[in-house]
C-alpha cells in the first residue's frame, strides 16, 4: 500500500494519500488548495490516477482542493451525505464503504465539530477531520458545531474502534503526526470527562478566536473553487 502525509504550514493541515499500488488508483483526504501542485507531482512521481478525493467536513480554515483536483484530474468528490457542498457527486452515508481497488473505507458519521464532520475508517487507521485531534479535540463553537453530539460521535464510534487503531486527523498544531486510540483514551485532556454535560462544558469555555479565512472559506468550500477562482479571491 501507499500512504502519504502531506502537511500544509499555514493552515497546520493534514492531507492523505492513498493507493494500493496494484492498478495504481489513488485517493486523496483534506487536499488544501495551495498544495494542489504537490500533490499532482506526487501522483506523477509515482505514476498514479487520483480517482476519489474526500472532505472531511466543510473547513472554514482553508480553502479545500476538491474542485481544483477534479479539474485538473477528473476524480469523484467525496463526502457525508449532511455536506452543504454544491460541488461534491458522491454523498456517503453513515456506514457506508468507499472503495479503490483493494483498499475500503468506512464512513463514520461524527457530528459536533460541524453537523456535516464525517471520519473514515480503514482496517488498522481512522481519519477523523477534525472530530478527534491528537491531544485535542475539535472546537465546536461555530458553524454547525455541538459538544453534545461531539461527545457522542467521540465515545460511542471513534473510542469504540480498537485501541491499537491509528489516529489521522485533519490538523496538528504541535508537530504530533499519528498516535493510536488506546494512547489518546488515556492522556487525551479532553477525553479524561465523565459526561457529556461536563465536555458541554469545557467546549464552550474554550474563548478561541475565530480562523482569519472564516468569512471566506467556509462560503467558498460549499461552492467550491478551481485555482483561478480562488487566486483572484486571494487579491
Ligand atoms: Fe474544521
Amino acid at each position: 500500500m501507499i500512504f502519504n502525509q502531506f502537511f500544509d504550514e499555514v493552515s497546520s493541515t493534514y492531507t492523505y494519500l492513498l493507493s494500493s499500488g496494484k492498478g495504481r488508483e489513488a485517493l486523496i483526504i483534506d487536499p488544501v488548495i495551495e498544495k494542489t501542485n504537490e500533490y499532482i507531482l506526487y501522483l506523477k512521481k509515482l505514476d498514479l490516477k487520483l480517482v476519489k478525493v474526500i472532505d472531511t467536513h466543510i473547513h472554514a480554515d482553508h480553502i479545500s482542493g476538491l474542485k481544483e483536483l477534479n479539474k485538473q484530474t477528473g476524480c469523484a468528490l467525496v463526502m457525508g451525505e449532511k455536506t452543504s457542498s454544491e460541488v461534491v457527486n458522491i454523498k456517503v452515508k453513515d456506514n457506508e464503504k468507499i472503495k479503490i481497488e483493494s483498499i475500503e473505507l468506512t464512513s463514520i458519521y461524527t457530528p459536533g465539530h460541524t453537523d456535516c464532520s464525517y471520519s473514515f475508517f480503514m482496517k488498522d487507521r481512522v481519519f477523523t477531520g477534525d472530530t478527534l485531534l491528537i491531544n485535542g479535540t475539535g472546537r465546536t463553537d461555530f458553524q454547525t458545531g455541538n459538544p453534545i453530539d461531539q461527545y457522542h460521535s467521540l465515545f460511542e464510534r471513534i473510542l469504540k474502534l480498537p485501541d491499537h487503531t491509528s489516529i489521522y486527523p485533519a490538523h496538528d498544531y504541535n508537530g504530533n503526526k499519528v498516535c493510536t486510540i488506546g494512547k489518546q483514551k488515556k492522556t487525551n485532556p479532553r477525553l479524561q470527562i465523565k459526561s457529556p454535560e461536563q465536555y458541554a462544558e469545557v467546549m464552550n469555555n474554550l474563548n478561541l478566536t475565530d480562523p482569519k479565512l472564516m468569512d471566506v472559506a467556509v462560503e467558498a468550500n460549499i461552492k467550491g473553487l478551481t485555482f483561478k477562482e480562488f487566486a483572484k479571491l486571494s487579491k
